[in-house]
């Protein structure tokens, strides 16, 4: 467990609603031009209702559907360290590496939790580009607070691939994913299913199927398993809990794959798996007192363990650095001296100092750490991307990638170009690079 409180808690936070599992099934309707992220334009969140074909021409609904032979289904395995795929035995997992392609690893994004790198891989954008720099944080300037229940609009900056699809006329569904709930200026996939933890993992890969199954099935789909991060968290990356779901979450693989070759789709499916992190023990004898260099109560933190954040309260940040200086096992920077490498500058959502802590040292304070006995325990992630511990997966087979190929750990911001390119669809500008995924491609 990590440090869950802020020295002072700012207005608005909201726990993780729990949603009902809606099969909402409906076609994007094309832009409206006037249409701004903080004025979206309406959703069709009705079930029954089926709008226009997702097209930005309306009157050529859906012309380009036909045209693409292309099939591109994501699936993430949240929480899976570079190295769990060999120590466990996944004959799904082995099947898919051995016929495709393994990177050595996934390298995250600042910070390594799980909202910001979902929202990387599917836009090709830093956390302080696409504006979900945390899984929880505050905006100075909305003067609100995010969390992971949150869908406004306001919220995700960007164009996820799924809305790229949409708009070059394809047709792209999300069984889960962060961000895949909201309205981009009007589009959304063409279904989509708002998150509900309790849904049972083969009914997500039957609905992948399902839609798969529909007179025009899906070019994009996404899928969505949490159980290693689970495990990993609670009982630590080297327990016998994490071996036994990452079974779970193979077999999920086996059933998508079964269910592709009974449907003969296999061979005409690029399959991709990532995960969008990994995961470090901690200990309570690597804790890291921030209250022994600075007065907690004059910041607002808005995070803890990993890495912190602060923002003064009477906005003077004068000699805050200078008294961090010595913070053991940490390193802060404000603008000036973070390294250009985290690509996290401060803005409305990033506050302007950050502490981030070596790999398996959390930051956290007496108090809490005293009062907390279960606070250092477990693991975590949200260390920076240099740390192997945080390093991910990416596994692909397909008709349009490599057979039997290893290559190089890459940046997880450059997937959303990779995706554009396996759906010869052209990308939203973006920072990834497309050389850096090149050998993964059958040329
Ligand atoms: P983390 O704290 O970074 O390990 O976050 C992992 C958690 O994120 C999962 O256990 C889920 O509860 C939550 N999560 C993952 N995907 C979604 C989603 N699409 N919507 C809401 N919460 C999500
Ligand atoms: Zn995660
Ligand atoms: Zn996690």
């Amino acid at each position: 467990m990590t440090h869950a409180s802020a020295s002072r808690i700012r207005p608005g936070l909201r726990a993780i609603a729990s949603v009902a599992l809606l099969w909402t099934a409906c076609r994007t309707p094309p832009p409206a031009a006037e249409s701004t992220p903080t004025d979206p334009a309406p959703q069709a969140d009705d079930p029954t209702e089926r709008l226009d074909t997702d097209t930005s021409d309306p009157t050529d609904s859906g012309s380009r559907w036909a045209e693409s032979d292309r099939t591109l289904i994501l699936v993430s395995l949240d929480g899976v360290r570079w190295d769990y795929l060999d120590r466990v035995e996944t004959p799904a997992l082995d099947r898919l590496i051995a016929e495709g392609v393994r990177a050595e690893g996934l390298i995250p994004v600042f910070p390594s939790k799980t909202f910001p790198n979902h929202f990387t891989q599917v836009t090709g954008l830093y956390p302080a580009e696409h504006g979900i720099v945390g899984n929880s944080f505050w905006d100075e300037d909305l003067q609100d607070s995010f969390d992971m229940s949150e869908t406004g609009s306001e919220w995700w900056g960007g164009e996820p691939i799924w809305i790229t699809a949409a708009k070059q006329g394809l047709r792209a569904t999300t069984m889960y994913w962060p961000g895949s709930e909201t309205d981009y200026d009007g589009w959304h996939p063409d279904a989509w299913v708002p998150f509900d933890p309790p849904v049972r993992n083969d009914k997500r890969v039957e609905q992948v199927l399902e839609w798969l199954d529909e007179p025009q099935p899906p070019h994009f789909a996404t899928l969505y398993f949490s159980d290693v991060d689970g495990a990993g968290h609670s009982y630590g990356p080297d327990s016998p809990e994490v071996d036994s779901a990452m079974r779970t979450v193979d077999d999920m693989l086996q059933r998508l794959i079964d269910g592709l070759e009974e449907r003969g789709k296999l061979d005409a499916v690029d399959l991709v798996v990532v995960s969008d992190h990994g995961m470090t023990q901690l200990s309570r004898d690597r804790a890291i007192f921030l209250d022994d260099h600075v007065t907690i109560d004059d910041f607002w933190i808005a995070a803890w363990g990993a890495y912190a954040t602060l923002d003064p309260i009477d906005g003077d940040a004068t000699g805050v650095l200078e008294a961090l200086a010595d913070l053991p096992h940490a390193s802060c920077s404000d603008d000036a001296t973070r390294p250009a490498e985290l690509q996290f500058p401060s803005g409305s959502r990033i506050p302007p100092i950050l502490c981030t802590a070596e790999n398996g040292w959390g930051i956290t304070s007496h108090e809490w750490f005293d009062t907390h006995p279960d606070d250092l325990t477990g693991a975590t992630h949200g260390f920076v991307p240099t740390a192997r511990d945080m390093h991910g997966v990416f596994v692909a087979r397909g008709p349009h990638v490599q057979n039997g190929v290893n290559v190089p750990a890459f940046s997880s911001v450059h997937l959303y170009e990779l995706f554009a390119e396996l759906l010869q669809i052209t990308p939203a500008p973006n920072s990834g690079d497309p050389a850096q995924t090149q050998a993964v491609l059958l040329r």
